[in-house]
């Protein structure tokens, strides 16, 4: 038999949950209209920050570096839950002085921890081990209550707990936040997608995003492009974000390798449709990796 005050605290909950159902949605921002530094034709004369921070709702953000500090200008994910904020990637910059990027995150999280009355611990992570994502690792060497985790297949693989490389999906819980992580070798040897429940946000690093797919072992990629498009015909996808932006806004148009001033770049989010034509492309290349020009994205074997 059901308690006479169940139902009212249902109803309230229900309410409660709705609220900040409505809460979240008013705050998530639209990445497709999002405008990122973009470096400058003259980098002396640049007065942009060193790292842009974009609030994308309120325990997200997203981070780029200022391409006039390192021309790849890579991006970088913070994601906040009640115990746990894990940072995805690091930047290409180790000198905290022309990239401060642990202030600034250290920043973000203690306004986090003020208005959520909590304290959080700080893993920083990466979508594989390239020096652009990972140069940024060396700040947080003697930061408080933080982990780095190690750079190889084997520490990936230990840290997230993933015992079948690179077949088996892991899910870290932030506190009440959940994040999966999917390992998608190729691109480089210990490279992970990772899929935010909470945003339906997929990072997908350097194996996916407007720019030169630079593929390392075809083999891999062609089995970790189809695992990824597995993966998000059973989710809920918002976006597909990636860790650079190559591609200008004029189809099939990239900007050339180490420039340090994209005026006119791609948004930086693709969409499904997108992943499943880089599959359909992969697939019916076959074994022979060539590369091949698309409207928002390069497929570039190594
Ligand atoms: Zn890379
Ligand atoms: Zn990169």
């Amino acid at each position: 038999m059901r308690q006479p005050g169940t139902r009212k605290i249902f109803i309230l909950f229900a309410l409660v949950s709705c609220l900040s159902c409505k809460v979240y949605q008013k705050t998530a921002i639209k990445l497709d209209k999002t405008e990122w530094i973009h470096g400058a034709a003259d980098c002396k004369e640049n007065s942009d920050p060193p790292i842009q921070v974009v609030q994308y709702n309120y325990n997200t953000w997203i981070l780029r570096q200022n391409k006039c500090t390192n021309y790849e200008g890579p991006f970088m994910f913070l994601f906040l839950g009640h115990k746990k904020a894990l940072l995805m990637d690091a930047g290409a910059t180790k000198d905290e002085k022309q990239f401060p990027l642990r202030a600034t995150v250290n920043n973000l999280i203690s306004k986090w921890e003020e208005a959520s009355n909590t304290k959080v611990a700080l893993i920083v992570a990466h979508t594989h081990s390239h020096g652009d994502h990972t140069a940024g690792d060396i700040q947080f060497k003697d930061n408080p209550n933080t982990t780095v985790v190690g750079l190889g297949v084997d520490d990936v693989k230990s840290f997230f707990k993933i015992e079948n490389w690179p077949f088996q999906n892991s899910k870290i819980d932030l506190g009440d936040r959940v994040l999966e992580i999917i390992p998608i070798p190729g691109h480089q040897k210990a490279s992970i997608a990772v899929y935010d429940y909470e945003t339906k946000i997929l990072l997908s690093g350097d194996s996916f995003y407007p720019g030169r797919l630079y593929i390392n072992d075809w083999q891999s990629f062609k089995l970790s492009t189809q695992r990824l498009v597995d993966f998000t015909s059973q989710h809920k996808i918002s976006y597909i974000l990636g860790n650079h932006i190559e591609m200008t806004k004029t189809p099939g148009k990239d900007y050339p390798i180490g420039t340090r001033f994209q005026p006119d770049e791609h948004i930086l989010p693709l969409k499904v449709k997108d992943l499943l034509l880089l599959n359909e492309a992969l697939k019916s290349l076959g074994d022979k990796p060539a590369r091949k020009v698309y409207d928002d994205f390069i497929i570039y074997p190594n």
